[in-house]
């Protein structure tokens, strides 16, 4: 597939898989996937199995994420995990501000904010998740909440910050529901997204800008999705906890 930009397809595994599930799975995709250069393949294991899940991927095509992290550094924040750590592992990605952890967990777009900035200081990549819930689509404030989620959860980052980060349009009504958004109902929300970071921004930082779509993305579902102009790669949740289910998702998709 001809696309603007390079497509990345990252599996969010979020609470699931014990250390030794975790390196089953990862070693069935790092087997199944050695021939993909065309995608940047990440994993995002819980935080437990990042250690054994990085010396399965070194010398691999697929890249480490973790799912949340910090905005502090280090200190009395009992039960959190800071950037510093997750290098240790050598992640290179993290999701930030995932619907889950914005609805269980009071995530706020300046928390979001906050974590990215840490986060880019570190060097890793922020996954800025943003994503309307159905009433609000139903509603027709899709636009609306996006907006303000995007103008939120960016702000302080500068262009150059802008292009190490990664969006992920996940609409939350199509999350674990099967539900997924149409190609045409994605791309006219990607696209949407893409307007509203050239004005924040500008142009040629925006066309750099990857955004990801989120909502259960499927093997079946992803070829489609991933053709639409702004479409430029997926965030997998279930569809990631199964060799089968996330390669294919990959395959389909180049
Ligand atoms: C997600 O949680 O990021 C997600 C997209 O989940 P699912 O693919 O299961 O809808």
């Amino acid at each position: 597939m001809d696309k603007e930009r390079k497509l990345i397809i990252a599996g969010n595994w979020k609470m699931n898989k014990t250390v030794a599930e975790a390196i089953d799975l990862v070693t069935g995709l790092k087997r199944d996937l050695v021939a993909v250069k065309e995608v940047d393949i990440v994993v995002c294991p819980p935080f437990t199995a990042l250690s054994e899940v990085s010396k399965v991927v070194l010398d691999s095509n697929i890249r480490l994420g973790a799912q949340n992290m910090s905005e502090h550094q280090s200190g009395a924040f009992t039960g959190e995990i800071g950037a510093g750590m997750l290098k240790e592992f050598s992640v290179r990605y993290v999701i930030l501000g995932h619907s889950e952890r914005r609805q269980f967990n009071g995530e706020t777009d300046a928390m979001v904010a906050a974590k990215a900035i840490a986060a880019l200081a570190a060097s890793l990549k922020p996954i800025i998740c943003v994503g309307e819930l159905l009433a609000e689509r139903e509603a027709g404030r899709t636009e609306a909440v996006v907006g303000t989620q995007l103008e939120g959860s960016l702000k302080g980052l500068t262009k150059s910050q802008l292009e190490e980060s990664i969006i992920a349009y996940e609409p939350v009504w199509a999350i674990g529901t099967g539900k997924v958004a149409t190609p045409q109902q994605a791309q006219e929300v990607h696209a949407f997204i893409r307007n509203r970071l050239v004005a924040m921004y500008d142009e040629g930082t925006a066309r750099r800008v990857r955004i990801q779509y989120g909502g259960s993305v499927k093997a079946s579902n992803a070829r489609e999705l991933m053709s639409q102009a702004d479409v430029d790669g997926a965030l997998v949740g279930g569809a990631s906890l199964e060799v089968r289910g996330f390669s294919d998702i990959v395959k389909n998709s180049i």
